[in-house]
C-alpha cells in the first residue's frame, strides 16, 4: 500500500502522535546575549520564537547582543539640555546680577 504510506508521511506532527507531545514541555533553546559590560545573559526561547537582535541585560541594563566580542553599544545617558540650560552655562554670575539690577529697575520704574 505505497499510496496509504505517503498519505500517513505528510501528516507528520499534525495526527496523534503530535497530540501525544503536548503534555510535554515545548522544546526551548538558549541563547547567550553579552552587553557591553561582559555580563552573558542565557534567556530561553520557544523552539519557534523568533530570537530578537538584541536583549536588555538583567544586571546593569544595558543591551546585550549575541556577538560576544561585539557587544551593542550601550544608550547614552547624557541629561538632555534644554535651550535654556546652555543659555545659563553662558551666562556670568555678574550677568546674572545685572539683568535682575535691570529687572529691579524696570519694576521700580526707574528705566
Ligand atoms: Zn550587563
Amino acid at each position: 500500500m505505497a499510496s496509504g504510506n505517503a498519505i500517513r508521511g505528510s501528516r507528520v506532527g499534525a495526527g496523534p502522535m503530535g497530540e501525544a507531545e503536548r503534555g510535554e514541555s515545548a522544546p526551548r533553546t538558549r541563547i547567550s546575549f553579552w552587553c557591553a559590560n561582559k555580563h552573558e545573559t542565557r534567556p530561553s526561547f520557544a523552539a519557534e520564537a523568533v530570537i530578537p537582535d538584541t536583549w536588555d541585560c538583567p544586571r546593569c541594563g544595558f543591551p546585550a547582543g549575541q556577538d560576544e566580542h561585539n557587544p551593542p553599544a550601550p544608550s547614552r545617558n547624557e541629561p538632555y539640555k534644554t535651550h535654556l540650560a546652555y543659555v545659563r552655562e553662558r551666562r556670568s554670575d555678574a550677568d546674572g546680577e545685572a539683568i535682575l539690577a535691570e529687572a529691579l529697575a524696570k519694576l521700580r520704574g526707574e528705566i
